[in-house]
């Protein structure tokens, strides 16, 4: 069990607390936001339920009275509103994070920094950048959630349990993101054949109904109750969990795209990506989080598709700063 904090205790950051306490993840969590009294509140709320999960200390601290956690999961900062991208809260989002950052390094980093913030491909790149070499493995929650999406949408369709449906979604958490259908299996067939097996119809119109249903997703819910909540609170259960208990699960998340696909002709990028960029790739993911990044099977249009998403990428970080204060003017960080 791990010392976990949680920073932004909002919608996604009170449900990812909830699923770090019924599974019995952290011996210690610590609840922080900008608005104290609703971290405090929270804090108490969970506490009253102590003798109902697995015994953990659960408190609310300010900025200033954190020490480093093993794992920080950041959900601190603005939502999209109905009609919004994720792209859009770019600005507003950069802002929470140069904040929070510069209070972490005052008291020290995490070993581990667990990024749902959207648009969280780029913020996952402003931490991979600020903290590199810094002694803390930065990652974000990708397309796992998609990828959850994608085969709950799959199990429906096929009349299957979810667990038995294998499915990646790969690239930008946000309206590029790209369904790996060629890939994609139940229990160990393609998906063609389950279904010409089971009689299930099974279509490209179907593929794309069920890719946009995917990227509709989070939208439909905030529609509906004006936030997305248990789902990715749960996914960040599991990621953390995947951590906590070194399961080495095979899982997307967003992380430094290796140089080594980025070159490959397949995505349709010989001009750039030129700097590093963060998208969602299937990792193995255990203590020291995403340990391998795994290159997925892609059809031609999925690895075309992959490239558009990584340009939009591209794209967006160019808002980032690529210069932050040297270590030696942040006193009190971990080397
Ligand atoms: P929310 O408005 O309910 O909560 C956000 C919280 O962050 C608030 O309590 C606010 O006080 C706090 N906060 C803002 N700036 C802060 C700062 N500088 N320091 C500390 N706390 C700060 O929003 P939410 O619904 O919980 O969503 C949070 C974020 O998670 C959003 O960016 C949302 O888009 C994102 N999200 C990501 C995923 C994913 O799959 N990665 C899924 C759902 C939501």
């Amino acid at each position: 069990m791990g010392d976990i904090c949680i920073i932004g205790m909002g919608a996604v950051g009170t449900a990812t607390a909830g699923a770090l306490l019924r599974d019995g993840l952290a011996s210690r969590l610590t609840l922080v936001d900008a608005n104290h009294d609703k971290a405090r509140g929270e804090a108490l709320d969970f506490r009253h339920a102590g003798a109902l999960y697995p015994r953990c200390q659960v408190e609310a601290r300010t900025f200033d009275e954190l020490s480093p956690a093993d794992i920080v999961v950041l959900t601190a900062g603005v939502k999209t509103r109905p009609g919004e991208s994720r792209l859009n809260l770019i600005d507003r989002n950069l802002a929470a994070a140069d904040d929070i950052a510069t209070r972490l390094e005052r008291t020290g980093l995490p070993r581990t920094l667990l990024v749902l913030t959207n648009p969280v491909d780029a913020m996952t790149e402003y931490f991979s950048r600020r903290w590199e070499n810094r002694g803390c493995v930065v990652f974000g929650s990708g397309t796992a959630l998609d990828s959850q999406r994608l085969r709950e949408a799959l199990a429906t369709r096929l009349g299957v349990g979810s667990a038995s449906v294998h499915a990646w979604v790969v690239g930008e958490h946000g309206d590029s993101s790209v369904c790996l259908f060629s890939s994609a299996r139940v229990g160990a067939l393609p998906l063609e054949d389950f279904a010409r097996q089971v009689g299930r119809e099974l279509e490209a119109s179907h593929f794309a109904d069920l890719e946009s249903s995917v990227r509709t997703a989070a939208y439909d819910v905030i529609r509906l109750k004006g936030a997305t909540a248990h789902a990715i609170g749960l996914t960040a259960g599991a990621l953390v969990k995947a951590m906590v208990r070194n399961e080495r699960i095979v899982v997307p998340v967003s992380v430094r795209v290796p140089q080594a696909l980025l070159a490959s002709p397949a995505f349709g990028l010989s001009e750039g990506p030129h700097g590093p960029l963060c998208a969602s790739l299937p990792c193995v993911l255990g203590e020291h989080g995403p340990e391998t990044i795994l290159r997925p099977a892609f059809h031609e249009s999925e690895a075309k598709a992959f490239g558009a998403s990584l340009r939009v990428l591209e794209d967006v970080n160019s808002r980032l700063p690529l210069h932050f204060p040297s270590s030696d003017s942040r006193p009190g960080t971990s080397p």
